[in-house]
């Protein structure tokens, strides 16, 4: 069943995650520890050569820049490599999916004719330029300009003070030699807002062009083996065709043109373009958290403490209390796992689509931010249980959780601060009914969550409009239960394990919360708040939508994985499984339900005593649920050993 279950999880990518883990075995290539940083450094861009002279790190590329054109393979691939060092992740990421991203989709073809081999090939080694020291999640406040000198038919880059430098930019300390600029474009006189720009940073002997300066950001949480650094600007000039045109062009006569006519509309569709990172980085959280896991449950398979007067001791997957710190996460990894690969298919299939209409790209952000926010902080909780399940041993530094802590720590804060992406995709959810309340204005919308004050009395009532209407469609009367109706489990709604009942609970929580938001916020501008400040006092709660509706999506994928099943046995696995997400989120949520009289205090006791019967009835196969992972060997040697070591001093 393992082999089944592995061949499920592995997906349509299976043979590209064979050569990950094949390329993760091999000697020399195992996650190193304690390196000295510049020594990190090297290692991971000998690692990334490697990678790229083999012609993995182009798979997502066009076929004519030497890729496969093949956005799903590319993410899979990633998504393996994440079971190994993770510097030498982020620095792919940086080089082939930021950098080689930015100019695959915001440039047009002459920067692929000329870039993207050299690119992919890691022999132009770049940067993604975004965040400044001033700015990171508003990128609409960046302060860098790339003004338009026509006479010259140049762009002059320039940083006009220190909050205005880049920071943290992946590749710049050391190895980049161009980078992807974000810049405020001022053509004739005229701001039109951010844009990038290719521009070049070292020459190939490795010196720093003039103008350009470059600082380490020095040393870090984690990923020492990435050098992040800051660049600053002073009156770059770079070529017209430096622009990366596809959203806007400056033309010869120095005119400037985007087929994208409203300024925030352009600027949101370029920043659509930052999906497939978040896709990548989502990916990765879970694959690094499947790592935890891994040596967390196996060490307690073998690890004995006390037990029984007189009788043997007791191996620490058999206590309640450790069922309980590694089955649920466990479960909701897999749950996870299934929304992830949804998002990747739904990803492939719109980047092999010539056109995506606005809502599936919205609802692709959507995915995309909120899965990716939810994923890397569950990563980050569950590597921080898996260490402490491990007692001693978890510590010690050989082992990996030191590193999974450290570097995969930042997921929660780069391809966008986590409650930043979950304020993204509220904003998504409400634009969303635009279609069916009329006139809602997407822009004044993302405006107002962009938080820019909308200014128009028109802008005002169309926000007003949507939500009323968002209001009365979600407003329904909900049943409510009432108290003895529900016993053990059972009740109105249905048995706690059925899988409808759980969805039920899942999307009634998601429908109620997204009616409160768009009830408050309504309330709030009717009365004659300003926007900015309504939005600020509902945040929490706005947050709280997009969570709950990521929690809801997670059910629906893994619910769909499970009744796609077709072998009885792994489908009763699977289908433990689920319950145990489902009920997982229902009990964290459970003040929730019962403020809400959707579960009677009865019933809410239920779900503990539930997710209890099924933590213990999937105790037993706890081991398979980690070996169909199958994370490269090397990647947990160290941790085995640890443990195997403090066994035997035991
Ligand atoms: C290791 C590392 C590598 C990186 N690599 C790159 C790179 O290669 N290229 C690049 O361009 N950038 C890179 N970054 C930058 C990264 O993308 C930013 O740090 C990130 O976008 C957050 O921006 P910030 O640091 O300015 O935080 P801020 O935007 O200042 O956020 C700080 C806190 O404020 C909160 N906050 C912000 N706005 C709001 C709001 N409206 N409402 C409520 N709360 C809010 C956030 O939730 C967060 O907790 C990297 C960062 C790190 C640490």
């Amino acid at each position: 069943m393992t082999a089944s279950l592995r061949t499920l999880l592995d997906g349509p990518n299976a043979d590209v995650r064979d050569l990950v883990r094949a390329w993760l075995a091999e000697p020399g290539n195992a996650p190193v520890a304690d390196l000295p940083r510049e020594e990190h450094r090297a290692q991971v861009l000998a690692w990334a050569r490697e990678l790229a002279d083999a012609g993995g790190t182009a798979i997502g590329f066009p076929v004519e820049y030497g890729g496969e054109g093949n956005v799903g393979r590319s993410i899979a691939a990633f998504e393996t490599l994440a079971a190994g060092d993770l510097s030498l992740l982020v620095k792919c990421g940086v080089q082939f999916g930021l950098f080689g991203g930015a100019v695959l989709h915001l440039g047009t073809e002459h920067h692929h004719e000329r870039y993207l081999s050299a690119i992919t090939s890691l022999q132009l080694p770049g940067c993604f330029a975004m965040t400044e020291t001033g700015h990171g999640s508003n990128v609409q406040a960046l302060a860098t300009t790339a003004t338009y000198d026509a006479a010259a038919g140049e762009f002059v880059v320039h940083t006009p003070d220190a909050d205005a430098r880049k920071d943290y930019i992946g590749n710049a300390a050391r190895d980049g030699r161009m980078a992807a600029v974000f810049a405020q474009l001022v053509v004739d006189g005229e701001a039109r807002g951010v844009h990038a720009l290719l521009v070049p940073i070292r020459a190939d002997d490795g010196g720093v062009l003039p103008g350009v300066t470059i600082e380490d950001c020095g040393a870090k949480l984690g990923l020492e083996g990435v050098d992040n650094g800051r660049i600053a600007f002073d009156q770059v000039r770079v070529p017209r065709d430096a622009l990366l045109d596809r959203y806007a062009q400056v033309r010869e006569d120095g005119t400037y043109f985007s087929p994208i006519e409203n300024p925030t509309k352009r600027f949101f569709v370029m920043l659509g373009t930052l999906i497939q990172g978040r896709a990548s980085v989502c990916g990765a959280s879970i694959t690094a958290t499947k790592v935890a896991l891994d040596i967390a449950v196996r060490r307690s398979l073998t690890r004995r403490q006390f037990g029984p007067p007189g009788g043997d001791e007791v191996l620490l997957l058999d206590y309640r209390t450790h069922q309980r710190r590694l089955l649920p996460a466990l479960a909701t990894t897999y749950g996870l796992h299934f929304a992830q690969a949804r998002l990747v298919e739904r990803l492939h299939r719109a980047f092999t689509t010539d056109d995506v209409p606005d809502r599936e790209r919205r609802q692709l952000e959507t995915f995309a931010a909120g899965l990716k926010a939810v994923a890397s902080w569950h990563a980050t909780d569950t590597i921080q249980a898996c260490r402490e399940a491990c007692g001693g041993a978890g510590y010690l530094r050989a082992n990996r959780f030191a590193a999974l802590k450290a570097d995969t720590d930042v997921f929660t804060t780069f391809e966008g601060d986590n409650t930043v992406l979950l304020q993204l995709a509220a904003k998504n959810l409400l634009t969303d009914y635009r279609d069916e309340f009329g006139e809602l204005d997407p822009l004044g919308l993302a405006s107002f969550f962009a938080g820019q004050v909308i200014g128009t009395l028109a802008e005002r009532a169309a926000v007003r409009k949507v939500l009323a209407g968002l209001a009365a469609r979600l407003l329904p009367g909900r049943a409510r239960a009432k108290p003895g109706d529900e016993a053990a489990g059972r009740g109105r709604y249905g048995e706690l394990r059925d899988r409808t009942e759980q969805l039920s609970l899942l999307r009634w929580r998601q429908e109620h919360i997204l009616q409160g938001v768009a009830r408050r916020l309504k309330g709030g501008i009717d009365s004659g708040r300003e926007p900015f400040d309504v939005l600020v006092d509902c945040q929490d709660h706005v947050v709280e939508a997009a969570r709950a509706w990521v929690d809801r999506v997670v059910l629906e994928a893994f619910a769909d994985a499970v009744e796609a099943c077709e072998d009885p046995e792994l489908h009763a696995l699977l289908d433990r499984a689920c319950s145990l997400y489902a009920l997982t989120r229902v009990e964290a949520e459970r003040g929730f339900y019962q403020e809400h009289g959707r579960l009677t205090a009865a019933r809410s006791k239920a779900v503990i005593k539930t997710v209890n019967a099924l933590c213990a009835e999937l105790r037993p196969d706890a081991e398979r649920l980690v070996d169909a992972f199958a994370i490269p060997a090397p990647a947990l040697a160290d941790a085995r050993e640890v443990a195997a070591n403090v066994e035997q001093a035991a």
